[in-house]
C-alpha cells in the first residue's frame, strides 16, 4: 500500500479513538480509568500507542499520563487536553482535545481548534514550515489569548512521534512540505504567560542507545524500551513487572546514564489553564 493511503487508514484509527475518548472525559471520572481505556481502545484497532496517552489537567500542558495508582479525577471546572498518539509499523497517527464545562476555557479550547483548522486549510506540497507557523500566529494573536511559545506541532516519520519541529510563532524555517510527508500541528493557548517549563514529575521514557547497566532491572527496562515500546515513548506504569521503588531507581540511572529519555511534565510557568488542539495530515 502507498504510504499517503497507510497514513489515511491511520488517521481513521485515530478518528474513531477520539470518539470513544469523548465520551469518556467528564467530571469525577479518574483519569487512569480514562487512560486505560483508550490505550486497550487504540490495540482493539488492531494500532499500538506511539507514546502514553497523555492527560494534562489545567496548567500541565503536556507530558503528563498517570501513574500506575493515579487517584486523580477530573473535577468540575477543569481544563483537560487529551493526547493520543497510535502507530501501525510505524506509522504515526498524532491527535488531541481539550475538554472543559466552563464557559471561558471553552472559548480558548474553540480558539486552540480554530488555529489547528486554519493551518489545515493552507497545507499542500511545497508549503514552508514558516508559513505554517505565521498562520496559526496571526490567527491566535487576533483573539487575546496567548500561544504557549515553546510547544510545537512537528513532522512525523516512521517511528518517529517528533520530527522537525513545526513552530506555532513566526520563524524563517523555508523547509517545505513534500508530497507523501505527514505531520502534526498542535496548538496550545492560554491567557498565561504563554511558556511552559519543566515539573518535578516524570512518567514517561524513551529508548535513546543501549547502554552498559550493570542493574537487573534496568537491563530489563532498556530491552523492553528498545523492543517491546519500539523506541518509542512509553509510561511508567506500563511495566508492571518490576515493583515500585525498584523500577524508579533503574529509570532514574539509566536517564543518568543516558540510556533512556526522561521527558518531566510541563506546566505554565504562571500557572494558567492551558488548551491544546492537535490533528495529523498528510501531504496529497
Ligand atoms: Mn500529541
Ligand atoms: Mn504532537
Amino acid at each position: 500500500m502507498e504510504e499517503i493511503e497507510k497514513y489515511k487508514e491511520v488517521f481513521e484509527k485515530a478518528k474513531k479513538v477520539l470518539e470513544f475518548s469523548e465520551k469518556l472525559v467528564k467530571p469525577g471520572v479518574n483519569i487512569i480509568e480514562i487512560a486505560e481505556k483508550i490505550e486497550s481502545k487504540i490495540l482493539e484497532l488492531g494500532s499500538k500507542p506511539a507514546f502514553p496517552v497523555n492527560i494534562g489537567i489545567n496548567e500541565i500542558a503536556a507530558h503528563y499520563t498517570p501513574s500506575i495508582k493515579d487517584d486523580k479525577k477530573i473535577g468540575e471546572d477543569d481544563l483537560v487536553k487529551i493526547d493520543i498518539g497510535l502507530h501501525v509499523e510505524g506509522i504515526i497517527g498524532d491527535f488531541a482535545f481539550s475538554f472543559s464545562e466552563n464557559k471561558e476555557d471553552r472559548e480558548m479550547i474553540k480558539v486552540a481548534k480554530m488555529a489547528v483548522e486554519e493551518a489545515g486549510k493552507i497545507l499542500r506540497e511545497n508549503v514552508k514550515i514558516k508559513e505554517i507557523s505565521a498562520t496559526i500566529e496571526s490567527f491566535v494573536e487576533k483573539t487575546g489569548f496567548k500561544i504557549v511559545r515553546n510547544l510545537t506541532g512537528h513532522l512525523l516519520d516512521k517511528y518517529v512521534v517528533h520530527g522537525i519541529s513545526i513552530p506555532n510563532v513566526r520563524n524563517e524555517n523555508n523547509i517545505a512540505l513534500k508530497k507523501g510527508q505527514a505531520l502534526a500541528i498542535e496548538v496550545f493557548v492560554t491567557k498565561g504567560e504563554g511558556w511552559v517549563k519543566e515539573g518535578s514529575q516524570t512518567e514517561i521514557y524513551q529508548f535513546k542507545k543501549d547502554v552498559g547497566v550493570r542493574n537487573i532491572d534496568g537491563k530489563k527496562i532498556l530491552k523492553m524500551a528498545e523492543k517491546d515500546f519500539e523506541g518509542l515513548p512509553f509510561a511508567k506504569r506500563w511495566i508492571k513487572e518490576i515493583p515500585q521503588t525498584r523500577l524508579e531507581i533503574a529509570l532514574k540511572e539509566l536517564v543518568e546514564k543516558g540510556g533512556l529519555i526522561g521527558y518531566p511534565v510541563l506546566k505554565e510557568v504562571s500557572k494558567a489553564k492551558v488548551a491544546q488542539w492537535e490533528e495529523s495530515f498528510v501531504i496529497e
